[in-house]
């Protein structure tokens, strides 16, 4: 049996699912999902279920992943350009290696060069915190639509160049049809963005909340110690034993107290996607020879005319932007990956 399991993909769906109002619940490597009706129907599979296993494998390329990536972007506006550039830089790449993309170990060598054209996506999207305040913002992130990495500074520098928009049916076939990587990635970035724009606003809250929690703590103890002193001065058994009840049952009511805090301050996050823009780009292709212990590869690099830097590439094994390459060995072969990735035993 293949296994299917890919955590990034498997967060992303729940992501998604639980966006549309379903419940979803982790079970080992897969998830376990109750969906409304309507969205089990658009999405063709049954309203309780497992997904990520065989029958509904999360997998790029699988039709339910596309289905998947549809219902995420429904809605989200697209539009097209073209970036237009009189010319491309032809030589002094090798100094770019080393400062752009720093190869840890290994031999490297740049065996050629091409001019081609590639396809970048600027992906706005609306986050929504929602608790006892609201606050709102935007992520606008770039990505390779290729490889899925993160571009920086992209639309920093898209004003200094002339872009040509394509009306709608005039489109031309050089942007990929198939997005689910792409979009599976950036919305892991932009929900991890988001999370980082909301630190303060998530120690906020929580400063509020143990605020109220202690002063309702401090109002139940004197008010325990007013009823305390009040029963001293009992006018009747009743009363008294009345009075000894309320006392007891204190502990209980500043628990439900505390717990209706917790409620009103916790933070509910949506983010949407707001719009795309898609930009068609002349770059520079470079083919890089890799020499790492006896083990030899190529990769391909791209230099980006927009930033004038090459762009970073995707770890090959967690998918994470890095611009720090660690050559890794599995199987006889190199792997580009992350540090943390590079640290992992599987030779
Ligand atoms: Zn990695």
């Amino acid at each position: 049996m293949i296994s299917s399991f890919n955590p990034e993909l498997l967060s992303f769906a729940s992501r998604i699912l639980e966006k549309q109002g379903g419940l979803v619940d982790y079970r080992k490597d897969q998830l376990f999902a109750l969906l409304p009706q309507e969205l089990a129907r658009s999405l063709e599979i049954p309203e309780e279920g497992h997904i990520g296993g065989t029958d509904f494998p999360l997998i790029y390329g699988s039709p339910f992943l596309d289905r998947l990536i549809e219902k995420a972007t429904q809605g989200v506006p697209i539009v097209y350009g073209q970036i237009e550039l009189p010319y491309l830089k032809k030589a002094g790449f090798e100094q770019l290696i080393g400062r752009d993309l720093i190869f840890a170990d290994g031999q490297i060598r740049i065996v050629s060069r091409a001019e081609a054209r590639t396809t970048y996506m600027v992906l706005i999207s609306h986050y929504l915190a929602l608790s006892d305040e609201r606050k709102e913002g935007l992520v606008r992130l770039t990505m390779h639509e290729e490889s899925g990495s993160l571009i920086p500074d992209f639309e920093a520098h898209l004003p200094d160049f002339q872009v040509t928009f394509f009306e709608p049916g005039k489109i031309p076939p050089h942007f990929p049809v198939r997005l689910d990587k792409v979009v599976s990635l950036s919305f892991k970035k932009a929900q991890e963005v988001t999370e980082a724009e909301l630190a303060e606003f998530f120690k906020s809250m929580e400063r509020r909340l143990q605020r109220d929690i202690k002063n309702t703590r401090e109002y139940f103890q004197s008010l325990e110690k007013e009823m305390k002193t009040a029963l001293k001065t009992g006018r009747s058994e009743a009363h008294e034993n009345e009075r000894k009840a309320k006392i007891k049952a204190l502990p209980q009511e500043l628990a439900r107290k505390i717990e209706d805090l917790q409620h009103k301050y916790q933070i509910q996050v949506t983010i949407t996607g707001s719009a795309a823009l898609r930009f068609l780009v002349p770059v520079v292709q470079l083919l890089l020879q890799i020499r790492y212990r006896k083990f030899e590869r190529t990769a391909r690099i791209t230099w980006n005319p927009i930033n004038r830097r090459l762009d970073p590439i995707i770890c090959e094994q967690c998918s994470e932007t890095i611009q720090a390459v660690y050559p890794w060995i599995k199987d006889s072969r190199i792997f580009l990956v992350c540090q943390s990735c590079s640290k992992r035993k599987n030779m």
